[in-house]
């Protein structure tokens, strides 16, 4: 359901589950260095910093904002062979991998997303 890419031996997917954000915002003042605070699921506060950054200096109105995602790369399911499996073959394939992608995100092995 989330898959993005299937290679020959992996597949790429968005990842979901608790704690994992649908997008992280943020956004960077382009006149100088000055970057926002990031915001998990909300791009609010990121619109409210950039107000008060060119409320602070006038001459910064020029913004790139980011929405950032996680992506998780996971062994590709092998599929039955086509010939041995003519019904099932295209349609279990899918749906498999996004069980394995909700199941990773579950599993909490997260261990570089959560700092
Ligand atoms: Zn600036």
């Amino acid at each position: 359901m989330t898959e993005i890419v299937r290679g020959a031996e992996w597949v790429l997917c968005r990842e979901r589950g608790p704690g994992v954000p649908e997008g992280i915002y943020g956004a960077e003042c382009m006149s100088c260095e000055a970057r926002s605070p990031l915001f998990d699921d909300d791009e609010l506060p990121v619109a409210v910093w950039s107000l008060q950054h060119t409320a602070e200096f006038p001459e910064h109105t020029l913004f790139l904002a980011r929405t950032e995602r996680h992506w998780r790369v996971v062994p590709r399911p092998h599929d039955p062979a086509p010939a041995q499996r003519p019904d099932t073959g295209g349609v279990l394939g899918p749906a498999f991998v996004g069980l394995m992608c909700l199941l990773t995100a579950l599993s909490g092995l997260l261990p570089a997303l959560t700092n």
